[in-house]
């Protein structure tokens, strides 16, 4: 008999069901937050396996866009992109690990692309299909609510794949999709992002 039993999993994800409240008055206790609901994190991966990873992608959007709007409570302020960086970061990351979610910083800023590193992430995927499209959508549509631009992430290593954290590289849509043509080339993260 084992002395640790199975646990059900203690991450949970938060999703916003902004759309339920704006689609039903009935539903909307308190009409200027999003209603959340909570998820079993493994739900994810069976979400995935049945809609796909930009389905997930999606509605990693919709749940980033809730995130812009819970910071910008928190900082008290509209306009996200007025906010103190540090700030910035560390309300996002107390925000996430209060729901655990994990542990989530801001590694670096390169001229035109940031790094974003999650640890115990919440999102991993299954061994089969490794990666965090959710996330990545999450990041995506919080950085262009601070950013008022489209902002592209591409996740280049994850837990889910064996890796230490899942990292995400985030920036214009023309810079990341430089990136990722360095990086499929062979080139290492480092020595890509050097070149920004
Ligand atoms: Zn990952």
């Amino acid at each position: 008999m084992s002395a640790h039993p199975e646990q059900p999993p203690l991450e949970s994800i938060t999703t916003a069901t902004t759309a339920l409240a704006e689609e039903s008055d009935a539903v909307a206790a308190t009409p200027s937050l999003p209603r959340e609901i909570q998820l079993p994190s493994g739900l994810l991966e069976d979400l995935r396996a049945i809609a796909g990873a930009e389905a997930l992608e999606t509605a990693g959007r919709r749940a980033g866009t809730w995130l812009a709007a819970a910071l910008g409570e928190v900082l008290a302020t509209e306009n996200l992109a007025q906010a103190p960086t540090q700030a910035f970061w560390d309300a996002l990351g107390e925000i996430l690990r209060g729901r655990g979610w994990g542990r989530l910083r801001q590694e670096r800023v390169h001229s035109g692309l940031g790094v974003v590193v999650a640890e115990e992430w919440m999102e991993t995927g299954s061994a089969a299909a490794p990666g965090c499209p959710f996330t990545v959508g999450l990041l995506a549509a919080l950085f262009e609510d601070v950013a008022g631009a489209p902002v592209a992430v591409l996740e280049t290593a994850c837990e889910g794949r064996g890796e230490e954290e899942c990292r995400f590289v985030f920036g214009s849509e023309a810079a990341v999709r430089e990136l990722r043509a360095r990086l499929e080339d062979g080139v290492s993260e480092e020595a890509a992002l050097a070149g920004f």
